[in-house]
């Protein structure tokens, strides 16, 4: 992996990490085991296809440019070190999504937030900004969780505004 894009993904990483509230940071570091870069999405996508193969499960049709495998109840993050992103235009903080996407399921493993009546309420009330916002919808709350994650964790300023129900509780959980 070139030196070039390993700024980046370290820059986007840190971008992430600045934005956390501490009780998501503490959740964080005590869930998170190791993290895999990769210097594409299509990388991370085969790997996820042989992680799947290796579990003799089936991966879906479309590309995976990002996941976290929860076995054990650590996680193990598997994400693109680089910006190509295929059929989505880049956002300018896009590496940085992803990466906040992924570490909200480590946030969430244990504490189950995302499973909470007030994220269910919340999320209801805000969904339309957050889907808008990620650029994609989604019927899971555990998703939508992670998605709002990608959003407040780099633009602290939209999330708030753009989804108040969703800062209220994230900042009463010490999440942002
Ligand atoms: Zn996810």
């Amino acid at each position: 992996m070139s030196a070039d894009l390993k700024q980046r993904y370290q820059e986007a990483a840190d971008t992430v990490i600045s934005g956390m509230g501490p009780d998501a940071l503490a959740a964080w570091h005590n869930t998170a085991v190791s993290t895999h870069f990769f210097a594409s999405i299509k990388d991370v996508d085969a790997k996820f296809k042989e992680l799947k193969a290796e579990k003799g499960e089936t991966a879906g049709k479309g590309t995976t440019p990002a996941f976290t495998d929860v076995t054990g109840g650590k996680a193990e993050f598997y994400i693109n070190g680089g910006r190509d992103t295929p059929g989505n235009p880049a956002k300018a903080a896009f590496t940085a999504n992803y990466y906040a996407h992924e570490f909200a399921h480590a946030v969430d493993l244990h504490a189950g937030y995302s499973q909470k009546q007030e994220w269910h309420e919340a999320w209801k009330a805000d969904r339309e900004y957050i889907a808008t916002a990620m650029g994609r919808k989604t019927e899971d709350p555990k998703e939508a969780f992670c998605d709002f994650a990608a959003h407040a964790w780099t633009d602290r300023t939209g999330a708030r505004n753009g989804a108040p129900q969703s800062w209220n509780a994230w900042t009463q959980w010490g999440l942002v």
